[in-house]
């Protein structure tokens, strides 16, 4: 199964991914956590992401499908894979067909969620996670049981992303209207987009989520 997450930075795709990947056994390929390694393992690609990804723009695409394109050649992908944060533009959608379409592969579904946009700045800039674990938390929505400890691990080390910050939030906001919402009619014409609602509860999204997947 190839399923795609597609939503706004901070529509909760990283957190139901993680979901996804316990329940149907499924790796996640998330763009955004390679980009942020290899910025922080400082690789050639590294240096020429960091400083897109600070200020809210997009790496180019020849690096994240160049990245992807290898990734999907690894053995734990072999029984499909779903895809948080890539695709972001309609080029690297195309390019994505193409590699499939190699392997006699297809995406399976592109499960939209919708939230607004005003809601979003709040849960990217009050977000953090588990220096350890990587379980993430929110200064008021999804505080740890005991301040300070992660309820997952029992770290007292916490983390923000650098490209975290309101201006940041504002630029990738805007990048995605302007280049990945045109993903919404190319999948649309394929007849693979679901939406869910990304406003309801975590819970409640999981449920929406493994609905779609559970029907293919
Ligand atoms: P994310 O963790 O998905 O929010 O991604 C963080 C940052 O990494 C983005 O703001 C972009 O700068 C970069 N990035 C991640 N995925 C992609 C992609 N598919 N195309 C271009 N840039 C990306």
């Amino acid at each position: 199964m190839i399923i795609i997450l597609l939503g706004p930075p901070g529509a909760g795709k990283g957190t139901q991914a993680a979901r996804i990947m316990a329940e149907h056994g499924l790796v996640q390929l998330s763009t955004g956590d390679m980009l942020r390694a290899a910025v922080a393992a400082g690789t050639e690609v590294g240096k020429k992401a960091k400083e897109f990804m600070n200020s809210g723009k997009l790496v180019t695409d020849e690096i994240v499908i160049g990245i992807i394109a290898d990734r999907i050649e690894e053995d734990d992908c072999k029984q499909g894979f779903l895809l948080d944060g890539f695709p972001r533009t309609v080029a690297q959608a195309e390019a994505l067909d193409a590699l499939l379409k190699e392997k006699d592969l297809k995406v399976d579904a592109v499960v939209e969620m919708k939230v607004d946009d005003e809601s979003l700045v709040d849960r990217i800039t009050g977000r953090y996670t588990c220096a350890e674990c990587n379980q993430g938390y929110h200064d008021t929505n999804l505080k740890p049981q005991k301040a300070g400890v992660c309820d997952s691990c029992g770290s007292t080390n916490f983390t923000r992303r650098a490209d975290d910050n309101r201006e940041t939030v504002v630029s990738r906001l805007a990048t995605y209207h302007t280049q990945t919402a045109p993903l919404l009619p190319f999948y649309s014409k394929q007849g693979v987009l679901r939406t869910v609602d990304g406003m309801a509860d975590i819970d409640d999204v999981a449920v929406q989520i493994n609905d779609v997947l559970n029907k293919l």
